[in-house]
Order: structure tokens, then sequence, then C-alpha cells
């Protein structure tokens, strides 16, 4: 399998003078085409800082991170939020879903982003996404109406909408009960299986991260350990 990710002592430092804290201190890791991992870690050792930098959405203070290639730590901002909206998807803790909107509207809004307007096709593939995640029944239902679960399962579709290698996770299950978020992970599993998605999942829970293909730990900002 070909490295899908690969990152190279990566840095990433907050704050300047006395308030500098050096965060992500020299870190490496890779991940392959249909990895699922589980990143794992104590509160503050930089899971989140690691997932926004993969994401796109913030630059390393040092280091290099590649993605598909493409060398992501020297392109300009532009390029990223291109990069980002053909080739990443996001699920958060908190769903993000825009409140007032349907299930649908929300799944089509990525695919809005890159071309300033979403089409027929776009739509009838967010239904389809839709039905995937078990919400075909969902659709018309502001994101207000539905359950934590169901609106993470809204959030997978998605993050699936553009058609992603790569989906980061973080802690998508850290707010629902244990069935919904099982249901989830089901969900994931079924994606990484189906589609060959890369899944990179941050998260507290034991038995999430075990049911995972790969562990990788954040020690110290540093040790990426499997
Ligand atoms: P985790 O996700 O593992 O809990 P984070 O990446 O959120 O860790 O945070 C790592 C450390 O960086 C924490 O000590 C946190 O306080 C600090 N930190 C995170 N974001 C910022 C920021 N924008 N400015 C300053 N410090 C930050």
């Amino acid at each position: 399998m070909s490295a899908l990710v690969e990152i190279r002592d990566l840095v990433k430092t907050y704050g300047e003078g006395e308030a500098e804290t050096r965060v992500l201190k020299g870190l490496n890791m890779e991940l392959a085409e249909g990895d699922l991992a589980a990143l794992l870690g104590p509160s503050g050792s930089g899971k989140s800082t690691l997932l926004t930098i993969l994401g796109t959405l913030m630059q390393p203070t040092s280091g290099e991170h590649f993605m598909l290639g493409e060398n992501l730590s020297t392109a300009k901002d532009a390029e990223l939020t291109e990069f980002r909206n053909k080739h990443i998807g996001f699920v958060f803790q908190f769903h993000h879903l825009l409140p007032d909107f349907t299930a649908l509207e929300n799944v089509v809004f990525p695919a809005a982003l890159g071309a300033g307007r979403e089409t027929a096709k776009d739509k009838k593939r967010a239904a389809e996404l839709l039905e995937r995640v078990g919400l075909g029944h969902r659709m018309d239902f502001r994101a207000t109406q539905l359950s934590g679960g169901q609106k993470q399962r809204v959030a997978i579709a998605r993050a699936l909408m553009n058609q992603p290698e790569l989906i980061l996770a973080d802690e998508p299950t850290g707010n629902l009960d244990r069935e919904s978020a099982s249901q989830v992970m089901e969900l994931i599993h079924e994606i990484n299986e189906n589609e060959k998605t890369t899944f990179l999942i941050s998260t507290h829970d034991e038995k999430i991260a075990a049911s995972c293909k790969r562990q990788i730990k954040v020690v110290d900002g540093k040790t990426v350990a499997d």
C-alpha cells in the first residue's frame, strides 16, 4: 500500500515568548490508503492540533506534510482550500451541522462550496448518501429535529459528499450514548471496507480504538507509536 499521508518532523508551537507552548515536537507518521486508525493520547497531548494540521486548516510551525504526493507545508492558502475541499472530509464531536437546514441540505453543502452551487446530480448523490447512512426517511428533517446519533450519521454523509480519500474525525462518538456510538463506528467500518476511504479518528474510548485496524499514539508531542 502506498502512503496517502506523510508527516515528517512536524513541530507546532502556539504563542510567543513566555507564553510559548510547544505542542508537537518533531512528530512522524504515515497513513496508507485504506487505513482505519485510532488517534490516542491524553487530553492536551495535541490530537486536535494534529488533526487540524492534517486537515490543512492550520500550518505547522515547521516540518513536512505530504498528501497524495503534494507538499502541503509549502502550499498557498487558496491551493489548500481547493485541496481540502476535494480530498478531505471532517467529522467533529459536535457534528457542526447547520441547524436550520435539512439533512439533505447539510449533506449537499460541500458540493456547493467547491462549485458555487449544487447541481441536481449533487442532490441525487446527497440523497443516496443519506440512504446509505440509514436516514433516507429523515432527509427533509432539520438538523435540530434529529437525535445525536442521527446528526452524526448526517455529518458522516456530509464528509463523504465530495468523495474524499481521507476523513478526519475528532471524537466523533464522544457525545453519543453507547448504542449510537457503536452504530456510528459500524458505519465508519462499512465505508472504510467498501470505499477504501482512509479514516483517522481521535478517541478516548479504548473499545473504539481497539476496533480500529491501527492505533496511533501521541506521546510527548512526538512519539507516534503504533
Ligand atoms: P488534545 O486534542 O489532545 O486534547 P490539543 O491539540 O487540543 O490537544 O491541545 C494541545 C495543547 O495545545 C494544549 O495544551 C492546549 O492548551 C494547547 N493549545 C491548543 N490550541 C491552542 C491555541 N490556539 N493557542 C494556544 N494554545 C493552544
